[in-house]
């Protein structure tokens, strides 16, 4: 029996999950980490104890499992995505903190670019749009704002890296500097269509090529990890960003396969094959991945609040004492009784994108009790989702056949009853929930021979349960419209 370690570097945790050959979990560690918040805006990390919760977490698991480091065929990365670390090459000692995905201080930046007018021309060649998320203007912020560090990058003597090409750089004691198309392509400085780091992008964004890492194949080869507290070198040989990493853990390898993750946001990603498509609803067009020689895409869109709607319940309305009760109160109606709620606490994404769009619950009368709100709440989390797979359907032409999903709040069967129904087509919960950690070792699998291609994994991938769709199409169709109107009525409300 071959196995497989995972390492899946969170935004608030660092975990390692050691896989079977079978894709059946054997041990698993995790270790939380510090949140920086310097002010308003702002998220930073310590890429030093990044580093040293993920190497920890992975002697543990290895030490729990009681299996010996040469045991394991490889090690496969899967990392939270966009977030950017900037370093020495000789002391490799970060020149300042990370910056997290989250953090918005480079809006301004964002926003002049926009207003220059280059924003078609950006998501031609990177299939993004200009928002601080991506890494682009992180990696610009701190070449400007650290003292000397844009003459030490030009002279070559800084590397900077998601925080795969952390993990990467110092597994390897500095031997390997490189990331994956997946991961760079969140950095607005790839070109998806070439398959390598864009010089216009670069130069718009001043960042000197000195400082990138090399691009290699999602799996295959990104050396050994020799840290002397793994007592035996292990290759490297999965690397990918967490969401698309979950789509390869989901086997979805056809174009039209989609997976959605149900956490405190959502996260949708359909493959979408081996070219790639551009949006025209304001989807994200990513690599998925590059394994044989080959690079498959997908259409990227998220929800920002998903089972945070049901947080609320529970701590902002105190209407639930935990998230797995909403379904039992949600259940003690009927119906939503004509109420929706737009969760619109943080503006709304994709397909809406309105910053300004702010919460909302329409079609109360007097009849209206706490189960019908935890009704609209659960309803609120499908109908947002729905609203992104009708934008994929019509940016790639691919009818869904199913959806497969993930995440906390896919443990709620109503959900996914509701999903399954307002879509018509069949929601399928995976066997495997750590669908993350599962990708990045498949894909470390996959290079190392381990599995003999796609084939051999997708015969792997088990249903845990499968929700058919139940609901007369006149009704769906009737529920998503009046869904419609709510939405409308959160947009533009807080004033530009
Ligand atoms: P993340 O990775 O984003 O932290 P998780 O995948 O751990 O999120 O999911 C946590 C989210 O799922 C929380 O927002 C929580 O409210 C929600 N959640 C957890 N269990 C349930 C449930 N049974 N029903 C509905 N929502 C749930």
């Amino acid at each position: 029996m071959a196995y497989l370690l995972a390492l899946d570097q969170g935004t608030t945790s660092s975990r390692a999950i050691i896989f079977d050959e079978r894709g059946s979990m054997v041990n698993a560690a995790q270790r939380e980490f510090a949140q920086i918040y310097p002010q308003a805006g702002w998220v930073e990390h310590d890429a030093g104890e990044i580093w040293s919760t993920q190497i920890a977490v992975a002697v543990e698991a290895l030490a729990g499992a009681r299996i010996e480091p040469r045991q394991i065929a490889a090690i496969g990365i899967t990392n939270q995505r966009e977030t950017s670390v900037l370093w020495d090459r000789k002391s490799g000692k970060p020149v300042c903190n990370a910056i997290v995905w989250q953090d918005r201080r480079t809006a301004g930046f964002c926003s002049q670019l926009r207003r220059d007018g280059v924003e078609p021309d950006v998501q031609a060649r990177t299939g993004l749009l200009l928002d601080p998320y991506f890494s682009g203007t992180k990696l610009r912020w701190m070449l400007d704002n650290v003292a000397g560090a844009r003459e030490r990058a030009e002279r070559g003597e800084l590397a900077f890296g998601t925080v795969d090409t952390w993990l990467i750089w110092n597994l390897t004691g500095g031997e390997v500097h490189a990331t994956d198309p997946s991961n760079a392509s969140r950095t607005l400085l790839f070109n998806i269509h070439k398959g390598d780091w864009d010089e216009e992008m670069l130069r718009l964004l001043g960042v000197p090529r000195a400082v990138l890492p090399e691009i290699r194949a999602s799996s295959g080869s990104f050396g050994e990890a020799s840290h002397s507290m793994l007592a035996a070198p292990i290759p490297i040989a999965g690397v990918a960003g967490d969401q698309q990493a979950a789509l390869f853990g989901q086997a979805c390898y056809t174009p039209g396969l989609t997976k959605n993750t149900y956490g405190t946001g959502c996260f949708m990603l359909m493959q979408t094959g081996t070219s790639p498509v551009v949006s025209k609803n304001r989807l994200l067009t990513t690599v998925a991945w590059q394994t044989d020689g080959i690079t498959d895409y997908a259409l990227e869109g998220s929800v920002f609040i998903g089972g945070a709607v049901v947080q609320w319940l529970r701590d902002g309305l105190k209407l639930i004492r935990s998230a797995p009760e909403i379904e039992e109160l949600a259940l003690s109606v009927e119906d939503n009784h004509g109420v929706y709620l737009v969760p619109a606490f943080a503006g709304l994404g994709a397909p809406h994108w309105d910053a300004y769009a702010r919460g909302a619950m329409v079609g109360i009368t007097r009849g209206v009790t706490a189960g019908h709100i935890a009704r609209a709440a659960l309803e609120s989390i499908a109908f947002q989702v729905a609203d992104l797979v009708s934008a994929m359907e019509s940016d790639s032409g691919i009818p869904l056949e199913e959806l497969r999903v993930d995440g906390g709040a896919s443990k709620n069967n109503l959900l996914l009853q509701l999903q399954a129904d307002l879509l018509g087509v069949p929601v399928v919960r995976a066997e495997v929930t750590e669908t993350t950690a599962l990708g990045a070792a498949y894909l470390a699998g996959l290079a190392t021979k381990v599995y003999s291609g796609r084939d051999a994994i997708a015969r792997q991938w088990r249903a845990e349960r499968r929700f058919e769709p139940s609901m007369d199409r006149t009704k769906a169709a009737e529920l998503r419209a009046k869904w419609s109107r709510a939405v409308e009525r959160a947009k533009g409300w807080e004033e530009a």
